[in-house]
């Protein structure tokens, strides 16, 4: 049997061929420029390698519920052209296989807590800080959803005292995506990431923000592990100092596991999302 994915990001979309076990045995990369050329390079892509089913994990919003009219579409994004587009009609127009639809960070969320670094646990939540933030909640060793997926990059936190940094967020002055995402930090201190000294003032703020939101995490949502990914993240002096101020944060008022094994980067890398894809891809093929 051979399983597809499919990680629709805002810059590229990843395609893949490969294993019941997510083993990548294939793989390309297609920028992300419109509807048309972008999905006449994925139907090429899997019309000359074959697959069984593809799991597909989408930027967006996208429509989750399949009461919804509009399950399978990218709703809405400031990216041109993709709002309200129906990407899994495309598909199901094209290719008679099962499908699995989510979000970016639901798949990458299902690959870690399957075959990477939260594998032995029912309960983990993966968060991505890079040019946006999203997470993946996975409950049980199941995605969750609510009505529609989370948002959990645009939760509010409590904007520290002395910062006055206007939030990079158009609907929130004071969310962990305006406040603390890549952007954010490449405008607080007018360098690109890799420029800025891992001594750099800014960091701290940032590792507060982020462990604010572990702490909103863990009171909502009682995982068993938190991982966070993306590019600001590969600041690998973010760890200590989220974990810090996290305990400090919580204030000991409930049991924790131990903050190394809490708070921790993926363990799959940049493979997160593809494997996860590979592995939903199982699981429509079991559903359908
Ligand atoms: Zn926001």
């Amino acid at each position: 049997m051979l399983l597809g994915a499919i990680e629709a990001g805002g810059t590229k979309f990843v395609c893949a061929t490969g294993a019941e076990n997510g083993q990548v045995s294939d793989r390309i990369s297609i920028p992300t420029t419109t509807p048309t050329e972008t999905m006449t390079a994925v139907d090429d892509y899997f019309t000359t390698h074959p697959v069984d089913a593809i799991g597909i994990g989408s930027f967006g919003t996208i429509g989750v519920n399949p009461d919804d009219p509009k399950y399978g579409y990218i709703t809405t994004t400031p990216k041109p052209g993709w709002g309200d587009f129906d990407f899994l009609g495309h598909l199901k127009s094209r290719f008679n296989i099962p499908l699995y639809w989510t979000t970016d960070v639901n798949e990458a969320a299902y690959g870690e807590s399957m075959i990477g670094i939260a594998k032995d646990v029912p309960n983990s939540i993966y968060m991505t800080i890079g040019t946006g933030v999203g997470a993946g909640v996975i409950s049980q060793n199941h995605i969750f959803n609510g009505r529609t997926h989370t948002e959990l990059g645009h939760m509010r936190l409590n904007r520290l005292p002395g910062d006055d940094f206007k939030s990079n967020c158009p609907y929130h002055d004071i969310c962990l995506e305006g406040l603390a995402a890549g952007p954010a930090v490449g405008k607080r201190t007018g360098k690109a990431g890799k420029d800025i000294p891992v001594d750099d003032p800014v960091w701290p703020i940032i590792a507060d923000y982020i462990a604010q939101a572990c702490v909103n995490l863990t009171v909502a949502f009682a995982p068993d592990k938190i991982i966070l990914n993306g590019g600001v993240m590969n600041q690998r002096q973010l760890f200590p100092m989220i974990r810090e101020k996290f305990a400090a944060y919580l204030n000991g008022y409930e049991e924790v596991p131990p903050l190394d094994d809490y708070i921790v980067p993926a363990g799959l890398g940049n493979n997160s999302g593809i494997a996860g894809g590979l592995l939903l891809a199982q699981v429509a093929l079991k559903n359908a």
